[in-house]
């Protein structure tokens, strides 16, 4: 069992798989993209399972496959099969734009794929296609039905709220009557944009002030007008009944749904008290924090080093992991690049 120096209990791995994507999110990228990595840096299939297998050893037993977007690359479950097959690997999900899901969720579940996030910022095609920046919400909503069809457990979506984006959120309570899906409001994060003076920082997405969109707006919005449409009340879930994973987000339920709402205030209320992940980006830096530049390079030992070797440089991060974030200052990667 791996401790941090706040007695943090650290069993969640997220590895970022490929800093590519199929979608050009306006929180996430910039319209041409960014310098992709050359293969050669990029961590092979061997390197992820075998640092998954010191991590393991090292007290990890949740890994969430991220990226850019993971089904971008290719052989994807291959590495999923690999990775469930590491000993002490409990729990083995993804989160994805979820655009290629049709072609590969049965694929995905044979290898051993436990559970889905999937991305999405609207229902409505036209807002979809403007912060995806050509991105098709048919897609989307045919991968949903792929993952259900699969028997992939849990489905959440995870939508990104951003007062510019001029979402409409009620649709999203309306599909947590329908079918057993989590949907999580995530309050856009400043990775990259301005900081406190208001000036733009390097590698910034189009992240202001303003697009702010505090978690406790977005559940009074969503349960007076959950109400006028007949969903009943909108009340908090028992951890207890909350999906599996339920980490950073708290959990609400309208009386008639079968699904969840989640909210998931990073900005609001931080949440690093709880915080139980590392974070391995695609190059093999490994990260003690989503908004900390402070990197350990995995890549170097896994090239040049040893299982051992390994084994103490996850111990290093553990211990290295701080005890809150520091959004103030945000960070000099963008999340398709560090894996969100
Ligand atoms: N391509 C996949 C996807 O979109 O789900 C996985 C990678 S994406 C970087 C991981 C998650 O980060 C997604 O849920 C996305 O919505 C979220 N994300 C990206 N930029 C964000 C931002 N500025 N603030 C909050 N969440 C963000
Ligand atoms: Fe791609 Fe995901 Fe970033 Fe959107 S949020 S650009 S889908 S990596």
């Amino acid at each position: 069992m791996a401790v941090d120096g706040f007695g943090r209990r650290v069993d969640y791995l997220r590895v970022s798989v490929t800093d590519r994507c199929n979608l050009r999110c306006v929180y996430c990228m910039p319209a041409e993209g960014v310098p992709w990595k050359t293969r050669s840096e990029i961590l092979t299939f061997e390197e992820i399972e075998r640092f998954t297998t010191a991590a393991s050893a090292g007290g990890i037993s949740k890994i969430r496959l991220t990226g850019g977007e993971p089904l971008v690359r290719a052989g994807i479950e291959d590495l999923v099969r690999r990775l469930r097959a590491v000993p002490g690997i409990t729990s083995l999900a993804m989160t994805t734009n979820g655009t290629l899901l049709p072609r590969l969720a049965g694929d995905l579940v044979a290898a051993g794929l436990d559970g889905v996030n999937i991305s999405l910022a609207s229902l409505d095609p036209d807002v979809y296609s403007r912060v995806t920046r050509g991105g098709n919400v048919a897609d989307v909503l045919a991968g949903i039905d792929a993952a259900f069809a699969a028997g992939l457990r849990p489905v959440k979506i995870n939508v990104v709220v951003a007062r510019s984006y001029e979402q409409d959120l009620v649709p999203f309570a309306r599909l947590t009557m329908e079918r057993p899906i989590h949907v999580r409001f995530i309050e856009y994060m400043p990775i990259g944009g301005e900081d406190d003076c208001g000036d733009i920082i390097e590698g910034s997405s189009a992240w202001t002030r303003a697009d702010h969109v505090p978690s406790h707006e977005i559940l009074a919005g969503l349960s007076a007008r959950g109400a006028a449409a007949g969903f009943g009340a909108l009340r908090p879930v028992d951890e207890n009944e909350a999906p599996r994973g339920w980490g950073p987000a708290s959990y609400y339920r309208f009386d008639r749904a079968v699904g969840t709402i989640g909210v998931i205030s990073s900005l609001s209320h931080n949440f690093c008290d709880r915080c139980n992940r590392l974070r391995l980006t695609a190059e093999g830096k490994l990260r003690t924090c989503l908004f900390s530049d402070d990197e350990f390079d995995a890549r170097h030992v896994l090239r040049h080093g040893t299982d051992e070797g390994l084994r103490s440089l996850i111990g290093a991060a553990v211990a290295a992991k701080p005890q809150w974030h520091n959004m103030r200052i945000g960070t000099l990667r963008r999340m398709s690049q560090i894996g969100g």
